[in-house]
């Protein structure tokens, strides 16, 4: 497939108003992808490689800008692409404005001079994934300079946006499972025109949808899964299975009570809420071959895997050694990393994040903060995939699995059962508990009713940063106040600034951590790329002209980075004007619709 038939289609799917004509443009862009279809469903949605494959393409702005600025001409410096960059405020539209090609006699190095395909940009982009060690920036800037050198300007932004990872055409993950299932399992009949006015809409059914949304639990590759579809269609996606070292998306909790559990489920498994980092544990023991294939020919050295599906695995060396020691079947499990004091009582969860994606002076480290592996699933156990067992089931698995890590799970049929658990939990310095359904299945990536988490802590607000104002005196080299945004779509809104909270040590960490993340500044203020997430707690929740979204947060206090969130994971105005409302049940995910 042509890249300007991809980028064209990015171009009309973003001027796209309404959901349904969406899922079926999707739809007819997937039937028409051939032998390119895994990758153009990665690409729509800003991914090069599948969501558990812990590669990355590691380009940061300043290289893409760089290759941006070097098509554009002799005449054209990153600086300007990033001045227009702060004047336009996207990239995509920056690089769809530079006229490339005038460096053709160059192209020539980079690969040739014909339309670039879908494939060559997947295959220079995969390569340059793998780039590393000395020169490793400029070989970067040499690939994309000569992507961007053959792009006409669909295929810029198109490119632009994939290679930052954000896409900007208001598709997300539930749109694709669902454009999956129409194009290759829903009886269509004709496939539209590729310049049809009118995308007939063809509806896949329920069944159909799930099907596929099952095989993208499973196996969280929807360029896998896509082609499965058309290849196998339902029986071969309902084939699928597990397999010990390819990550799954992390089951999530929606906030809740014990009447709320005691409701819904017909009675209530508590357990303790953990404070620390979750970790999914792949372990396949040295001499374990596979019973039927579900597992990798050879054993496979425990591998621990963060909430986003980083391999933290080297941070993690005591988690290692322990699943190393104790676990002698395959396994995944999932669970939470804690630090405990010296006495083994849990610390706050600022003290896991100081080891998590540590990759330097892991071993001081170690020395410094102790780390405890609490499990509470079982995902696989030697040969069998436990998605679909009940709860209850799983957790029999779990202590077969981890005597001494598997954390107690207790059944309660009253509110005084499940109280006097919380305050155990929360006298022995836990977070809170989990209530969840005994006889749930474990629904990886989906925040359902089966499982609620109770704290008793003021609710936070996971916040993206988006902006600083630099501190006065002797802090004058330092941000002093953070201005934090809520995501609305794809854009950003602000809801209120933070200062209280932070240490001279922490602003001064935070100012390393942020500089490099300014795009504009100007005078005592400067603004972020949205790249990092703080927690904050608050008072109350105001409607609020001062900020564009309506809302600011009263007594805002700042009570960490959340290194294991990602923006996406960030709270939404939605979710904001609920809790403002005091109708809130947890957050919202990217890609829910
Ligand atoms: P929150 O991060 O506040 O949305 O709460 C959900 C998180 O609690 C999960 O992602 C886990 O990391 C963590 N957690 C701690 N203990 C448990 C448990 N027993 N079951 C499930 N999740 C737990």
């Amino acid at each position: 497939m042509e890249f300007s038939a991809f980028a064209d289609r990015m171009e009309r799917l973003e001027a796209e108003p309404a959901d349904l004509e969406t899922t079926a443009a999707v739809a007819a862009l997937f039937v028409r992808a051939d032998d390119e279809l895994a990758t153009v469903t990665r690409f729509l949605l800003g991914r090069v490689f599948p969501a558990h494959d812990t590669r990355t393409l590691d380009v940061g702005p300043a290289t893409c800008h760089e290759a941006i600025a070097r098509a554009a001409g002799p005449n054209v410096g990153r600086s300007d692409v990033e001045a227009r960059l702060a004047a336009v405020g996207e990239i995509g539209a920056v690089a769809a404005d530079y006229e490339f090609g005038g460096q053709r006699g160059l192209s020539a190095f980079a690969g040739g001079t014909d339309g670039l395909t879908v494939a060559e940009v997947d295959a220079t982009l995969r390569e340059l994934a793998a780039a590393d060690g000395d020169g490793s920036e400029s070989r970067k800037v040499e690939a994309l300079f000569g992507l961007f050198n053959r792009s006409e300007p669909a295929e810029a932004t198109a490119l632009a946006r994939l290679v930052l990872g954000e896409m900007r055409i208001g598709v997300g993950e539930g749109t694709v499972r669902d454009a999956i299932a129409e194009a290759f399992l829903a009886d269509r009949g004709t496939i539209p025109d590729e310049d049809a006015e009118e995308v007939p809409v063809t509806y896949a059914t329920d069944a159909d949808v799930s099907v596929v949304e099952r095989a993208l639990q499973v196996t969280n590759d929807y360029g896998h899964v896509a082609t499965l579809a058309r290849e196998e269609g339902v029986d071969g996606l309902r084939e699928e299975r597990l397999v010990v070292g390819r990550p799954v998306q992390a089951m999530l909790a929606q906030a809740g009570t014990a009447g709320d559990a005691l409701a819904e489920f017909d009675s209530v498994a508590v357990e303790t809420k953990f404070d620390g980092a979750r970790v999914q544990v792949h372990y396949v023991p040295p001499d374990r071959s596979p019973p039927d294939g579900s597992t990798p020919a050879e054993g496979l050295g425990p591998r621990l895997y963060s909430r986003n599906m980083d391999d933290v695995t080297d941070a993690l060396p005591e988690i290692v050694e322990y699943v190393a020691d104790r676990v002698d079947v395959p396994v995944i499990l999932d669970a939470e990393a804690i630090a405990v004091d010296e006495h083994g009582d849990p610390l706050p969860f600022q003290e896991v994040l100081r080891r998590f994606r540590r990759k330097h002076d892991v071993d001081r480290m170690r020395e410094a903060v102790t780390l405890e592996l609490h499990a509470f699933d079982c995902l696989h156990l030697d040969g069998d995939d436990l998605l679909d067992e009940p709860l209850r089931a799983r957790h029999d698995a779990l202590v077969e699995a981890v005597p001494d890590a598997a954390g107690t799970l207790r059944i309660a049929d009253d509110a005084p059962t499940i109280e006097g658990i919380e305050a155990a939990a929360l006298e022995a310095g836990h977070e809170g508990i989990m209530l969840k359904d005994p006889a749930g299945a474990y629904t990886p990536g989906d925040r359902g009713r089966s499982w609620l988490k109770r704290k008793p802590d003021v609710e936070t607000l996971d916040a993206v940063v988006v902006g600083a104002e630099w501190g006065e005196g002797r802090r004058a080299e330092l941000f002093g106040t953070f201005l934090l945004a809520v995501r609305d779509g794809d854009d950003y809104q602000p809801i209120g600034k933070v200062a209280t909270g932070i240490s001279d040590a922490e602003l001064a960490a935070l100012t390393d951590r942020l500089e490099p993340s300014v795009v504009d500044g100007s005078g005592t203020t400067v603004s972020f790329r949205p790249e990092v997430v703080f927690e904050v707690g608050y008072e109350e929740i105001q409607t609020s002209p001062t900020y564009a979204s309506g809302y600011a947060l009263r007594f805002p206090r700042f009570v960490g980075v959340r290194e294991d969130k990602d923006v996406d994971d960030a709270d939404t105005l939605d979710r904001v004007e609920r809790l403002a409302e005091g109708t809130d049940a947890g957050p919202d995910r990217r890609g829910d619709n």
